[in-house]
């Protein structure tokens, strides 16, 4: 079979199957255009693809790349681990889907926190992370987001959450319902200080992260057609008997009905943010 053929193959797969993951040997499927991009353009472009835009879904770590000036972060309250306080199983239990978060994505938890520099300003960071557990808000996250804001009004600094979640983690129940009011109570008192919130919804940001902390920035920025809501199209079109537009729930369907305010291609994202601190801050 020539790579031609391995190609195409591949791609009839992907229509059916896994959009938007399928590749091999150093090629993706781009899921909007269909297109393969090479893995090392699609790095050269941030991840972006070079055919159609389609913004592919960066991790924690490469988001905190992308706005952090290198050297400069340092990263906070990285040793706190979930733990499974329902015994709770579902098709696998949650310890074990745990395990399994933590072995492919590296990281402990669905978020990275910590402080660096963007063009020289300092600024508070929080990075979700799909690829684990769907970036749900478990407690873990909740915690390490709320102590972040925390450390952020202490050194009186500017904080940029990057939300990227399917929403609340259903393993954790109440538990991860609670998050939503405390990381809320401390981005009230952030606000209490006249301190500055940028919050950036990437793809996809949904429920108890939509309801709370992504919603609560002094601006919100989205990337192009990132899906942004709160219940999925599904059960929404179930509950009001109605056909939902075709483009409802993109960033661009949120733009215009004012839940965000501005949308930002990933390669402006850093210049953007930090236009906004000089513009706000001063700084
Ligand atoms: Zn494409």
């Amino acid at each position: 079979m020539t790579l031609v053929d391995l190609i195409r193959q591949k791609r009839e797969a992907n229509k059916i199957g896994c959009a938007g993951t399928g590749g091999f040997d150093g090629w993706l499927n781009c899921p909007k255009c269909q297109q393969f991009v090479e893995e090392k353009t699609l790095i050269v472009k941030l991840k972006v693809c070079p055919n159609c835009e389609h913004h592919f879904r960066l991790s924690a770590k490469e988001r905190v790349d992308l706005l952090v000036d290198k050297g400069t972060f340092e990263e906070k309250f990285s040793a706190l681990e979930s733990k499974d306080p329902l015994g709770f199983h579902d098709t696998k239990s949650y310890k074990a889907r745990l395990k399994e978060a933590k072995e492919s994505t590296a990281l402990k938890d669905a978020v990275i926190t910590g402080v660096g520099q963007i063009e020289g300003a300092s600024f508070a960071l929080a990075a979700m992370d799909f690829q684990f557990i769907g970036g749900s808000l478990g407690s873990v996250v909740g915690e390490k987001l709320t102590r972040l804001v925390e450390e952020a009004i202490l050194d009186s600094l500017p904080l940029v959450i990057v939300s990227q979640s399917g929403g609340a983690r259903m393993q954790e129940s109440i538990f991860s319902l609670m998050q939503m009011a405390k990381v809320s109570q401390a981005i009230k008192r952030f606000h209490e200080r006249g301190l500055f919130f940028i919050s950036i919804l990437t793809d996809p940001t949904m429920g108890g992260v939509t309801a709370s902390f992504a919603s609560l920035g002094d601006i919100l920025i989205a990337e192009p057609k990132a899906l942004i809501g709160f219940a999925g199209a599904r059960v929404i079109e179930q509950t009001i008997k109605q056909k939902l537009p075709s483009d409802a729930q993109t960033a661009e369907f949120q733009l215009k009905h004012g839940l965000i305010d501005r949308i930002v291609h990933r390669k402006d994202m850093k210049k953007e943010v930090r236009s906004f601190f000089k513009h706000f801050l001063g700084v």
